[in-house]
This record gives C-alpha cells, sequence and structure tokens, in this order.
C-alpha cells in the first residue's frame, strides 16, 4: 500500500521569523504515523523552518529549483543548494510558476530530470483550466503534461515521483473539484503512468490531488483509490493542516 503524502505550499506567505513561528504552532498538530507530512516554503525560509521543524516528523521542501547547476542565472535556486540545505522535496511546476513565470512543460522535465539527479523527490505539478474542462479535454492535456514531464525518467526514478493534480479552477477559489471528479483524473494519471513505464511503477508512484483542500473534504478525497494526499495552499498556514494531515 502507499502512503499517503501530505505537503503544504506555503507559496508567496511568510517571512523567516513568521515561518519558525508557523511551524512551532503546527508542530504538535500535524503529528501522524499514516502520513508523509511535507511543508514546502520559500527558499529563505528553508533554513530557519527546518531549524523549528527538528525532532518533529515535518519534512521541509522548496517551492521551485532551477535545472542548471551553478552560474549566472540571478535569482534562482540550484539543486545543490536545497540539498545542502536538507531539502528532500521540491515543486515542480505549479500552475501559478507556469502562468505568471512562463514555465514550459519542456522547462519542467529539465527540472524533474535535475532534482532526480540529486536525490530530491519532486512533486510535479499537473492540471487543467475551467476552459480545458468545459470542452472535455481535461484528460488528453494532463496526459501530454505528465507524458512530457516524464521524458527520459527512468521507472525506478519514477516510483519515488510524487505527482500533484490540481484543477487550475480549483486552486485558491475555494472551489474543491468533486471528489468523483479527482478520483477519475487521478485514476487517468495512475493509467498514463502504467502505459509510459509498467503496472509496477503506476502502482508505486503517489498522487496527490490539490485545490482548496480543507479540513471538510480532506476524508473523503483522501479515501478515493488513486488519491494519495493533498498539495495544500491556504489551508497549510493555519491550525487547519492538522485536522487534515489527520483526516482520519
Ligand atoms: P489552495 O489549497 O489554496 O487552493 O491551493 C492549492 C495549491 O495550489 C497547492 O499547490
Amino acid at each position: 500500500a502507499r502512503k499517503k503524502i501530505i505537503a503544504g505550499n506555503w507559496k508567496m506567505n511568510m517571512t523567516p521569523s513568521q515561518a519558525v513561528a508557523l511551524v512551532n504552532e503546527l508542530k504538535p498538530l500535524v503529528e501522524t504515523e499514516e502520513a508523509d507530512v511535507v511543508f514546502c516554503v520559500p527558499a529563505i525560509d528553508i533554513i530557519p523552518a527546518m531549524e523549528a521543524a527538528k525532532g518533529s516528523n515535518i519534512v521541509i521542501g522548496a517551492e521551485n529549483m532551477y535545472y542548471e547547476e551553478k552560474g549566472a542565472y540571478t535569482g534562482e535556486i540550484a539543486p545543490d543548494m536545497l540539498t545542502d540545505a536538507g531539502v528532500k522535496y521540491v515543486i515542480i511546476g505549479h500552475s501559478e510558476r507556469r502562468e505568471y513565470f512562463k514555465e514550459t512543460d519542456e522547462d519542467v522535465n529539465k527540472k524533474v530530470l535535475k532534482a532526480f539527479e540529486h536525490d530530491i523527490t519532486p512533486i510535479i505539478c499537473c492540471g487543467e483550466t475551467l476552459a480545458q474542462r468545459e470542452q472535455g479535454v481535461t484528460m488528453d492535456f494532463v496526459r501530454m503534461q505528465i507524458k512530457i514531464a516524464f521524458q527520459n525518467v527512468t521507472a525506478d526514478q519514477a516510483k519515488t515521483a510524487v505527482i500533484a493534480y490540481e484543477p487550475i479552477w480549483a486552486i485558491g477559489t475555494g472551489k474543491t473539484a468533486t471528489t468523483e471528479q479527482a478520483q477519475e483524473v487521478c485514476a487517468g494519471i495512475r493509467a498514463c503512468i502504467g502505459e509510459i513505464y509498467d503496472d509496477a511503477t503506476a502502482q508505486a508512484i503517489r498522487i496527490q490531488y490539490g485545490g482548496s483542500v480543507n479540513p471538510a473534504t480532506a476524508p473523503e478525497l483522501f479515501a478515493q483509490p488513486d488519491i494519495d494526499g493533498g498539495l495544500v495552499g491556504g489551508a497549510s498556514l493555519k491550525p487547519d493542516f492538522g485536522k487534515i494531515v489527520n483526516w482520519k
């Protein structure tokens, strides 16, 4: 059975001192053995958050990473910088990075390959717009995102990856996808991984749902056969995150 993975995505929130306070506040609330608990935080918060999380079950991740090793890329964060700080997970290709920072599927693929090269687990984001859902092309679009993201990724690497299915229309809108919608696409993503690799890889990979996850919607979502946890934005900045992590 796949272990659930519940990750917070803090996005562009929390100064370093606020990060320490939030980790200290949530630490006792997110204790669980049922799930891996990851806080993906802004780069400048990684080291103080990691200090604050010591001795707890919280694992600190990053929200982004560049695909080059080092050099003249002003403002970017290199994979070595993350591993040296002890980072084990990085969100790749969030829809906000695709929209505001023009990340392409090819960029996402390069970042995913680079993360694996450095033994950082990528949390690979995908998901359709409202227009795409209404046009009935959700699964075609998400399958394309997945196929490009996983180009040249080996089966052994893919087995350890995390995919986050986040319908763009459900992010930050308070409009959670229905359990049926979320399960349907997550199952389709697993089938796609099965086609690219094999059944063992499809059964091993963990697929999260993201988009307005809250304590009320989490239990039903996480009970679905193909939903292995969540990527949580707004609710990860509040005690609500403790309830989501302890959804059972
Ligand atoms: P919300 O939970 O705030 O809708 O954000 C979801 C998300 O984008 C997580 O990456």
